[in-house]
Parts: C-alpha cells; structure tokens; sequence
C-alpha cells in the first residue's frame, strides 16, 4: 500500500490554497464543500475565485507566496501553474509537516487527492496511487451507475435509528440481519419512493415486533428484450441486491449474469418438469420468499405492464401486506422498432402505435383495423407467431390492403436477430418459409417497410415477397 486512505475531517478548520486560477477554483470547490475555511494566496484571482472572493467564502491575500505564510494551516493545497512557487510552498509545509498535495504533480506531494463519489454521508474514494486520474475517473463513473442517488438518504435513515437497533438486538448477528433487512427492504424502498413517514412507521413495528425478521420485499423489474445493455441502472441495482430471482423464460442468460452470483434463483417458465408455472403458483412463491424476509426480483422480459401480469402480481402482493416496486422495462416492440429499423410512429405513415396480441381467437374478434386501413396506425403483434392465417383474414375483413407492410422481428436486440419483410397478404406463408420462431413481433403499417433499408444491427433483413 503505497498511500494511506484516510478521511479528514475539515470541518471550521483552516486550509490553504495557493493559486487563483481555475484548477485553483476546483480544489477550492472540494475544500469549501468540506467545510474548511479556505486562506487564498494568489497574486491575481480568476473569475470563479473571484466570485467566491465576492461570496464571502475565501479570506484573499493578494501577493506571491511566502515561507512564513503555511503556518496554522491543516492542510495546504498548491495549484499555481508555476512549478518552482509550487515546489516552495511543498518544501514550507514538508518543514512543518503539514500535508501539501501539489496538483498534478505526485512527487511534490504528501498526500494526493481521490476520485470521488458524494452520496453524504456515504462517500467513495478511488485512487490509482497517483499512476492514473483518468483511470480513477473511469473507475468512479462505473461505481456511480452502481449506487443509487437515495444511498445517503439511507445511510442517514440507519444513522438515526441505529441506537434503537442496539439496544433491541443484543446478538451481533440478529442485529445485522435486522439492518440488512432495513437497507434493502420495503424501508429502503419506502425511501427511494419519497415516503419517509412509511420508512419510519415501518421500522417502529418491526423493531415493536417479536418474533424473526419482518417481510422483505419484492422488486417487479423489466428486463427488457434480452441485450443486456437495455436493462436500466434501477433494474440492475435490484438484480445485485437479490436474495431471490423468480424469472421467466423470456428473460436472456445476459441478463441473468449481472445478478448477483448467490442469489437463489427459480426459472418459472420452466417449471413442474417443463410445463412452466401457473399465475397462481408465481404469487405464492413471491409471497412465501418475501414472507421469510427476503429481497425478491420478479424479474420479466420487456416491461412488467406489457403483456407480463405485471398487474395480477402486484395485486397478491397487496392481499398479503408484501411491499413491492416496479421498475420499468424496455418493451419488444420498442425494442424492435429500434433494431430493426422501424419508426413506429414515423409521421409520414402513422400518428398512433398500438399494442395487441393475437393470442386467441377471441382477442383477434374483437379488433377494429379501421385505422391502419385508413394509414393511420402501426400495430405491434406481440405471441402471434401462431396466428398468422387467422390474423391475415381478420386484416383483409377489416379493408387492410393485402401489400400492407409486415415486419417480422425474431429475437429483437439479441445476437441472433432476424428481421424479416412481407405483406398482409403474404405474412403466413412468409413466415412458414423462413421458419419464424417465437419470441417474435410483427409490426404492420406502413412504416415496417423501412426496415428493408433502415435496418442496422445484425444480420440484413430478409425479403419476404412484399413488393412495395
Ligand atoms: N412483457 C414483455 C412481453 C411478454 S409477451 C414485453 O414487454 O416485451 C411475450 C412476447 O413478447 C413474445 O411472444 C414476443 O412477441 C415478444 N417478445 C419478447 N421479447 C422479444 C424479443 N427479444 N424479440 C421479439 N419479440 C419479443
């Protein structure tokens, strides 16, 4: 360990700066966020000293730097341009061993400054041992998208109750159980939904209560269409804090990877010996595992609320007093829009998209097409790929042109991407030719005819035989 991590505190103490230019006003920044009382020695301010100057947040000394001036400082801070006056003010504060960081320059300092990240009072520091600023920047970027903007608001929550904690649990065990409930739970949620009062009421009763450990929680996350890089920041911190991910089919090996590796995981599409699970099978398992205290993903392909039951789960939720979340996910057909070229309301052919599924014969009866006949409309077909010749019939019915524009989407933003060009007319047997498998969307209107020449990612798009 070549540096000694270490967080000071600055608080109403006196720092000083020498230099007024603008890496000066950065360092400057840090130091006055840190509450110490900052001593400026700079022949000349730069705009934004000035302004602080002007604030009233600096004491200035207008003149070059002198030995005598590093006395009763607890910190001093270089950053003129001007490598001997640096070099000075190192040699004064080594002289009385006050810790001097030069900017930008390792070896005249004793102590170097980290890359930061500021959840207060949760804070991060990341150090390359002076070797790479750049590399420290790029490590902090990642731990940013890593921990959510709510982490302090947390950590103050746990501050404030962690005397009552102490004194209910005597067992260091017991008592970390407790907290971890409380950091990951229906509190921490309550939290990152804007509800401090719930936060509190809920950690009063639990802490009231006797027996184990209080319901945990369940988090619905969209997983989005299978490329990993669609799942949001929200949908992967809850993928790394899973005690439980109950997920479907659908949901990519991608995606999966970025869960956290001990998580238990149940894989419901491939329930009871392939079958998959019923509805009802699903809300209990979420019900039972939040019952025991734990943090559960209900982890879904595209979004919760689209075709995903989304719904009915969160209602057994509610039945059984389990707190939940939903976080939004990227749905098929906007994914399959985007990969495949395909506009969904591109004003030149339509003003509204719809999404359907053609799943029964039922849901296809109760269509009306008016509004794609008359070029108004973009349909998305989301688990139609069984349905083609009913579907082909009901548009024809319904007055839609048979060249109207099909695009096929097989396995949209995922590697093995198909895309595939037809018509109403020619959707089925198309589709038959080339072998369509589900998970596929059909997007019907005029704008699926640019995926032709629109299309970007993966393999070019086949043509069916639309004639245009
Ligand atoms: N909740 C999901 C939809 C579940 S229904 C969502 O919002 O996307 C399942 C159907 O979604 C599939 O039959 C298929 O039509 C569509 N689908 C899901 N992922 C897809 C993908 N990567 N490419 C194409 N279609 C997909």
């Amino acid at each position: 360990m070549r540096y000694f991590p270490l967080f000071l505190d600055l608080a109403g103490r006196p720092a000083l700066l020498v230099g007024g230019g603008e890496v000066a006003a950065r360092k400057f920044a840090l130091l006055h966020d840190a509450g110490a009382k900052v001593t400026v020695i700079a022949p000349e301010l730069g705009t934004e000293m000035r302004a602080a100057l002007e604030r009233g947040e600096i004491v200035h000394h207008p003149r070059a730097f002198a030995a005598a001036d590093i006395e009763g400082f607890w910190l001093v801070v270089a950053a003129t341009d001007q490598r001997d006056v640096n070099a000075a003010v190192a040699a004064a504060a080594n002289a009385v061993r006050i810790p001097c960081n030069v900017v930008d320059d390792r070896e005249l300092s004793s102590f170097i400054m980290p890359a930061i990240i500021d959840r207060s009072p949760v804070q991060i520091a990341v150090s390359t041992g002076g070797t790479s600023p750049v590399l420290a920047r790029l490590i902090r970027e990642r731990l940013e998208t890593l921990l959510d903007g709510s982490l302090g608001t947390l950590a103050a929550f746990a501050d404030r109750w962690r005397e009552a904690v102490r004194r209910k649990f005597a067992d260091i065990g017991a008592r970390r159980r407790f907290l971890s409930w409380m950091l990951t739970g229906p509190v921490a949620a309550s939290l990152r939904a804007g509800r401090t009062q719930q936060a509190e009421d809920l950690t009063r009763s639990a802490l009231e209560k006797d027996d184990a450990l209080p319901h945990g929680h369940v988090v619905l996350v969209g997983a989005g269409p299978g490329n990993a890089g669609l799942m949001t920041l929200l949908g992967l911190r809850a993928l790394q804090e899973a005690d439980v991910i109950v997920h479907d089919r659908l949901v990519s090996p991608e995606v999966l990877d970025l869960a956290r590796r001990d998580a238990a995981r149940f894989d419901v599409g491939k329930f009871v010996g392939g079958g998959g699970a019923t509805q009802e099978e699903i809300n209990e398992l979420l019900v039972e595992h939040a019952q025991r205290g734990e943090y559960v993903v209900r982890l879904k392909g595209g979004d919760p609320f689209v075709f995903g039951r989304g719904g009915e789960e969160i209602d057994f939720l509610r039945r059984h007093e389990v707190s939940y979340e939903v976080i939004p996910g990227i749905t098929a057909a906007i994914a399959a829009g985007a990969y495949a070229g395909v506009p969904l309301t591109d004003r030149r052919h339509a003003q509204a998209v719809r999404f359907l599924t053609g799943n029964s014969d039922e849901q296809l009866a109760q269509f009306n097409f008016a509004d794609l006949a008359a070029g108004r409309e973009t349909l998305a077909f989301y688990m139609s790929v069984g349905k083609l010749n009913a579907l082909r019939d009901k548009l024809l019915l319904s007055g839609v042109q048979g060249n109207m524009p099909v695009a096929f989407i097989e396995n949209a933003s995922r590697a093995e991407q198909r895309v595939m060009v037809s018509s109403v007319e020619a959707m089925h047997r198309d589709a038959v030719m080339q072998k369509l498998k589900a998970p596929a969307m059909l997007i019907i209107g005029g704008v699926a005819a640019t995926a032709a020449e629109l299309q970007w990612f993966g393999r070019q798009a086949l043509a069916g035989s639309h004639r245009a």
